[in-house]
């Protein structure tokens, strides 16, 4: 096992990172920026290292300054959390070309996955289902696009191959609108994302999106760790989620999770992973999959039992693999709300001092949260502060205690959207189960 790693990350997922070193006996080194100084967890870690000032590209994406801090430091390993350079490839291997460990995937499969062309290319050839669409990119000819657009059939959605966090994609209703979307499509991704290729496929009406967990050890042993419903969303921002997916048959659960355990076992994937889906008439279309650990990790942690940051750690040391897809038992519901530092109502963050702090408790209660009374909320970063998790039996003993815990929960000096989960928690569709992706922006828009 390591003896000491260094947590690339910041706010509440480094100090997840540091709670799971200290469980496993591993020292801790935080790296972080100007702006992160006073945060509690890096005054919690063995060491710290500031590698830069406040924005982002000066400190937690300056590559050459986190290793360096890992060799100051004599890190064997680095974890990046989600988000910054968790899923770049080139980080990866100059982590690992300088001697530490990567705590996650190969290089290779990062890049796999990160064009959204290769990476549904692989899924089709491991019998993953996939949103019908185009071969691979879209070709040059005008005639060969919109022949292939008229066989997908209307609507379709055009997709930058390099897209990512809801950017480089339009929706196309009519022939007409087409090649003028394919072009702009192009041009913006050329420019966003440094790779101009672009695909098509059919768009969902009212999907729902489910994805499933994988764990596997790079070699041959793959396991699903059960499903995850994150269709209430904004913007395409995640807002509540929730482990199982409510009415969906276990047995067609069973099904998709099975397939991704194959495919990670195709591909020789290695670490913690998620298979993102589409799901819509009782049928499973597979969108893209995320390298690393996610936000909304810790449903899956309740109602499986297993530590998967922990787990990530012990892949990454080499340790024998030990679960077995049997030893995965599904118990109970977990329900995740995650806590932005922004106006409620026209969703702007809201940066600024937090001058009072109360987390919610008791049973089936769990707060992922860095801040604390005083807590400075920098206006550098993401807007989440914190993630509110409870658990229960059923899915309405888990949404009671979330009500409870919404309730007992203050956060003074600024503004948070606990207004908007008090709402959703008493929203007659969010307590059925099962709202399309759709279904918050629907909601939303009626209320003015
Ligand atoms: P990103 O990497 O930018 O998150 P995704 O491929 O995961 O891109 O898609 C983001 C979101 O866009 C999905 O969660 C869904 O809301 C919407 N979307 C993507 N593809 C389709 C599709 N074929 N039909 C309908 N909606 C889609």
């Amino acid at each position: 096992m390591f003896e000491k790693l260094l947590i690339a990350n910041r706010g509440e997922i480094a100090l997840r990172i540091q709670r799971a070193c200290r469980e496993l006996g591993i020292k801790t080194v935080v790296v972080h920026s100007e702006a992160d100084r006073e945060a509690k967890y890096v005054r919690l870690a063995d060491e710290s290292v500031c590698i830069g000032p406040a924005p982002a590209t000066a400190s937690y994406l300056n590559m050459p300054a986190i290793i360096s801090a890992a060799e100051v430091t004599d890190a064997e390993a680095i974890h990046p959390g989600y988000g910054f350079l968790a899923e770049n490839a080139d980080f990866a291997d100059r982590v690992e070309k300088s001697g530490f460990v990567f705590v996650g995937p190969r290089p290779d499969s990062i890049r796999l996955m990160g064009d959204k062309v290769s990476a549904k290319h692989a899924m089709i050839e491991a019998g993953v289902p996939v949103v019908p669409g185009s071969d691979g990119a879209l070709p040059d000819d005008p005639q060969e696009i919109q022949r292939i657009a008229r066989e997908v059939g209307y609507p379709v959605i055009i997709k930058a191959a390099g897209g990512g966090g809801g950017r480089g994609m339009r929706v196309v209703h009519t022939e007409a609108a087409l090649l003028t979307a394919v072009a702009m499509t192009r041009s913006e991704a050329g420019a966003a994302f440094n790779n101009p290729e672009v695909y098509l496929e059919k768009f969902l009406e009212n999907p729902r999106h489910i994805e499933i967990q994988v764990l596997a050890d790079g070699v041959r042993n793959a396991v699903w760790l059960g499903e995850r419903d994150c269709s209430m969303q904004r913007r395409h921002q995640k807002v509540i989620e929730e482990a199982p997916a409510p009415g969906i048959p276990r047995k067609l659960i069973e099904r998709i999770g099975e397939r991704c355990a194959d495919a990670c076992r195709k591909i020789q994937y290695r670490g913690a992973g998620t298979f993102e889906f589409l799901y819509e008439n009782g049928e499973f279309y597979f969108i893209e999959m995320n390298t690393r650990i996610q936000v909304e990790h810790p449903v899956t942690e309740l109602i499986t039992g297993i530590d998967l940051v922990q787990q990530q750690i012990l892949i990454a040391a080499g340790e024998k693999f030990t679960l077995r897809q049997r030893d995965i038992v599904f118990k109970g519901h977990a329900i995740e709300c995650r806590v932005n530092a922004e106006d409620p109502e026209r969703f702007v963050p809201c940066p600024g001092r937090i001058t009072n702090w109360h987390a919610p408790g008791g049973p089936g209660v769990r707060v992922d949260s860095h801040i604390f009374n005083g807590y400075f909320v920098p206006p550098n970063y993401d807007s989440m502060i914190a993630k509110i998790i409870t658990y229960g039996d059923t899915r309405d003993q888990a949404l009671a205690r979330m009500r409870i815990a919404l309730s007992e929960t203050a956060v003074d000096g600024i503004q948070t959207n606990i207004p908007l989960h008090r709402e959703l928690l008493a929203d007659a569709r969010f307590i059925e189960g099962g709202t399309s992706i759709h279904y918050l922006e629907e909601k939303l828009s009626q209320r003015h």
